[in-house]
C-alpha cells in the first residue's frame, strides 16, 4: 500500500516538525561519518529535498539499493535544516525503494552530462535539473496562453491534424496514407491513384491551423488553437523540427494594428507569468544556460515593441556596413542573420516587421493599395529571429482569387475557403506563434529538441 505522500515543492515550504511521508528519484547519495544523506526530486520544483539517514537507524545493509536513479518512499520528521539554501529537511524514520536503479548502468549520474548525450536517453533525462526547469516552464508557458486567450473570450478550437489542403501552398509536408507502399494502385496512366486511398485522395499531416481557423473566426468571432503541426523541410537546423506545436489566434474585426496590439500583448503576458510561476527555473536558466535570459526577458515584458516595415528594414540592412553571407535588396525574405541585426544590434529589443513584398508570403494575405506588399507582420525576437508569424487577411473575394492564381495555387481546392469570402465576410487578422521557439527565447537553450519531449527531426523519431 502506498502511503499518502506531499509533493517536494510543498515539503520545502512547509514549516519543521511534521512527520510527513515524500517519495522521489535519488539524484545524489553523500556518505558521512554517522550520517548518510540524499537528494531526491520529484518534478514538482527545480529544488530537491535533502533527505538525512542516521547510521544508527539505518545500517549499510538497509541503504545498498538507495542509489542514483532509484526511486524512494521515505517517511520522517521535517527538521529545521542547518544549510540557508533550504528551510527544512527530512529526517528518516523508515525508508522504502520503490524502484532499484542498478549503479553499474543507470546512465543519468550526477557529473554534467552534454545535452547531446541526454538526447540519447531522451526518456530519463527529465529528471535531470535541466529538463526538469525546461518541462516546467513548458507547462506553465501553455497554461498562460491558454489563459491569455480564454480571459479574453476567445474560443478554443481543434482544428484537424490530418488535411487535405496545404495551407501554405508549399511547404514540405508528410503524407497521409494506407495505400501499400510495395504495389499501389495505379491509373491507366501509371501514377498512384490516390482516389483508391483512405481519404479518397491524397492527404497530409497538417502544417498550420489557419485555414480552419479562419472559419471558425467568422462564426466566433476570436479564436485560437493550439494543436500539433508538421513540417517534412529537411532543414537541420537548431530551429526546426519536424513535429511542433502551434498557437495561433485569429480575430474577425481585426486589421493589422489589432494583430501586433495582441502579439505583443500575448507575448509580454506569457513571459510574465513564466517569471511568477517559475522563478527559480528561470534562474537557473539565468546562471547556467544564458546569463542574459533574465534581463531580457523583463525587458521585453516591459519596453514597447519597434515597428518597422519591411522596406525600411531593407533599407537599414542595406545601410548596416555588414557583409551578409545571404545578400539583401528589396524583395528577397529576410534571414535569420538579417533578423537578428535588426533586433540585437539595430534597436536592441523585440521588433515587429510589416508589409513584405507580395511575392514572399502566403496566397491569403491581404493586398496593399501599393500592389506590391501585403500587410503581414513578423515579430522577430533576439537571440532567435522569427518568433511570430501573422497578417491581416484578405476578405476580398476577387483579390483573393487573384492571389491563388498568383501563386499557382488550384481555386478548385480552396472552394471552401472562397465560400467565406461569399458569405458574410469579414476583415479578420491572425498569427501563429511557434512554442518551441517561444521556449528556446524564455529558457536560453540553444537547440529545439532540448525544449520538447521527445524530438522528431530529420533521420530521428526515437521514444
Ligand atoms: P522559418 O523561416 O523559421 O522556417 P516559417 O516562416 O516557416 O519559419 P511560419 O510558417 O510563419 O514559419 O510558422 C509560424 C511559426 O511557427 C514560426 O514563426 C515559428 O515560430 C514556428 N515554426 C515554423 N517552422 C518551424 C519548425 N520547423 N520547427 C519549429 N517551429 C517552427
Ligand atoms: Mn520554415
Amino acid at each position: 500500500m502506498l502511503k499518502p505522500g506531499e509533493f517536494i515543492r510543498d515539503l520545502l515550504g512547509s514549516d519543521a516538525g511534521r512527520t510527513v511521508v515524500a517519495r522521489g528519484w535519488v539524484k545524489t547519495r553523500r556518505d558521512s561519518k554517522g550520517v548518510h544523506f540524499v537528494q531526491i526530486g520529484d518534478g514538482s520544483c527545480f529544488r530537491d529535498l535533502q533527505v538525512v539517514l542516521p547510521s544508527e537507524t539505518f545500517d549499510e545493509a538497509a541503504l545498498t539499493e538507495v542509489t542514483t536513479g532509484a526511486c524512494l518512499e521515505v517517511e520522517g520528521e521535517l527538521v529545521a535544516s542547518p544549510h540557508a539554501a533550504q528551510r527544512v529537511e527530512l529526517r528518516a524514520h523508515a525508508v522504502r525503494v520503490l524502484g532499484a536503479a542498478d549503479p553499474t548502468s543507470y546512465p543519468l549520474q550526477k557529473k554534467g552530462h552534454s545535452f547531446e548525450f541526454l538526447r540519447e536517453i531522451g526518456h530519463l533525462r527529465p529528471r535531470s535539473n535541466t529538463f526538469g526547469a525546461v518541462f516546467r516552464v513548458r507547462n506553465a508557458l501553455s497554461f498562460a496562453i491558454h489563459r491569455f486567450f480564454q480571459e479574453r473570450g476567445f474560443l478554443y478550437v481543434n482544428t484537424p491534424i490530418i488535411t487535405a489542403s496545404d495551407c501554405e501552398g508549399a511547404g514540405a509536408m508528410f503524407g497521409v496514407s494506407t495505400l501499400d507502399p510495395e504495389k499501389p494502385p495505379r491509373t491507366s496512366q501509371g501514377a498512384i491513384d490516390f482516389a483508391q486511398d483512405f481519404f479518397g485522395k491524397r492527404a497530409f499531416l497538417t502544417v498550420s491551423g489557419q485555414l480552419e481557423g479562419e472559419a471558425f473566426a467568422l462564426a466566433f468571432s476570436n479564436v485560437y488553437t493550439f494543436g500539433p503541426t508538421f513540417r517534412a523541410e529537411n532543414s537541420n537546423t537548431p530551429r526546426h523540427l519536424a513535429e511542433f506545436w502551434m498557437v495561433e489566434p485569429e480575430m474577425a474585426f481585426c486589421d493589422l494594428e489589432g494583430d501586433m496590439r495582441l502579439a505583443e500583448d500575448f507575448l509580454k503576458f506569457i513571459i510574465q507569468a513564466v517569471l511568477d510561476q517559475c522563478w527559480d527555473d528561470i534562474e537557473f536558466f539565468n546562471q547556467r544556460i544564458d546569463n542574459t535570459v533574465l534581463a531580457t526577458l523583463e525587458h521585453v515584458a516591459t519596453s514597447a515593441f519597434e515597428h518597422v516595415t519591411y522596406t525600411e528594414a531593407v533599407r537599414l540592412l542595406e545601410q548596416s556596413g555588414k557583409t551578409w553571407e545571404f545578400p539583401v535588396h528589396w524583395g528577397v525574405d529576410l534571414q535569420s542573420e538579417h533578423e537578428r541585426y535588426l533586433t540585437e544590434e539595430k534597436f536592441k529589443r523585440p521588433v515587429i516587421v510589416t508589409d513584405y513584398p507580395k511575392e514572399i508570403k502566403a496566397f491569403y494575405m491581404r493586398a496593399n493599395d501599393d500592389g506590391k506588399t501585403v500587410r503581414a507582420m513578423d515579430v522577430l525576437a533576439p537571440r532567435i529571429g522569427e518568433i511570430i508569424g501573422g497578417s491581416q487577411r484578405e476578405e476580398r473575394i476577387d483579390l483573393l482569387r487573384a492571389q491563388l492564381r498568383a501563386h499557382n495555387l488550384p481555386e478548385a481546392a480552396y472552394d471552401w475557403y472562397l465560400d467565406l469570402r461569399k458569405y458574410g465576410s469579414a476583415p479578420h487578422a491572425g498569427f501563429g506563434l511557434g512554442l518551441e521557439r517561444m521556449l528556446m527565447y524564455i529558457t536560453g537553450m540553444k537547440n529545439i529538441r532540448d525544449v520538447i519531449p521527445f524530438a522528431r527531426t530529420p533521420g530521428s523519431a526515437e521514444f
